[in-house]
């Protein structure tokens, strides 16, 4: 099977449910981290194009090292090393090639969390932060949220500075062409069912048309192109939507009814 891998969902999970509460926490939301990063020409580009590592990745890379650091920084170095060793045990990672520190010496123990740190951000990260954006990137709360506080920024930019990101209105080029990896995340995601009605798409697979590719938060009340931003719609939802209107469902489709 094409780009399968075990995922760690114990750790996703818990991780996932920081990374949502320091969206909607003021002192690290978007708006914040573009501010504190000066990350705001790199949010640009993937507003502008769609890009395998969206904007939501380097969100929670963003989030997660920050906390990691506040800790080491208020040298809490153990606390960091057990929640590293513990993420690099669930995911079976040997990192006994780096040695161990000695519990007495803090010297030694803050050089430990630092090398362990390294080792982790060299081996481990990107897989972990994959892992956490693959149980956001089904929650279309945490979505809408994202794309709602980016909207916030990208109705601030000022036009004659990004003439290839905005039209003269101030709003997002639309993508002429639609990557494939995109619209097939998309389709899985969504089970090839709209996301406002519900309704099937899965006959009309080979049929799916671009139209069906609808922006969450529409490029003309501030939405952008990052994959976080699409889902699937069916032409009649897609209509009637609007080209302003942000309003969003998060259905779920059961495996199975409970009880029929
Ligand atoms: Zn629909």
């Amino acid at each position: 099977m094409v780009n399968a891998r075990n995922a760690n969902l114990d750790s996703a999970i818990s991780i996932a449910s920081y990374v949502i509460h320091q969206l909607n926490n003021e002192e690290f939301n978007i708006e914040e981290w573009l501010s504190l990063y000066d990350y705001y020409e790199q949010a640009i580009e993937k507003w502008k194009q769609p890009n395998r590592k969206t904007l939501v990745h380097d969100y929670i890379e963003a989030v997660y090292l920050e906390e990691q650091n506040y800790l080491l920084r208020k040298h809490e170095s153990e606390e960091v090393i057990k929640e590293l060793k513990e993420l690099l045990d669930n995911y079976e990672i040997d990192y006994s090639i780096i040695g161990n520190a000695s519990i007495d010496a803090s010297d030694d123990v803050e050089a430990y969390a630092d090398k362990l740190q390294a080792f982790f951000m060299d081996e481990l990260l990107d897989v972990v932060i994959d892992d956490i954006f693959t149980v956001l990137y089904a929650d279309k709360n945490f979505l809408h949220e994202f794309n709602r506080q980016c909207a916030e920024v990208i109705k601030q930019l000022e036009v004659q500075n990004h003439p290839e990101a905005l039209k003269e209105d101030g709003v997002i080029k639309r993508i002429k062409y639609y990557p494939q990896w995109l619209k097939k995340g998309v389709e899985y995601r969504d089970k090839l069912r709209c996301s406002l009605c519900g309704c099937d798409l899965s006959s009309a697979f080979t049929t799916l048309t671009d139209e069906n590719f609808d922006h969450i938060i529409p490029l003309h009340a501030g939405g952008n192109n990052d994959p976080s931003n699409w889902q699937i719609t069916c032409a009649s939802c897609n209509k009637s939507k609007g080209a302003r209107n942000s309003n969003y469902k998060n259905i779920v489709f059961p495996f199975w009814e409970l009880s029929k």
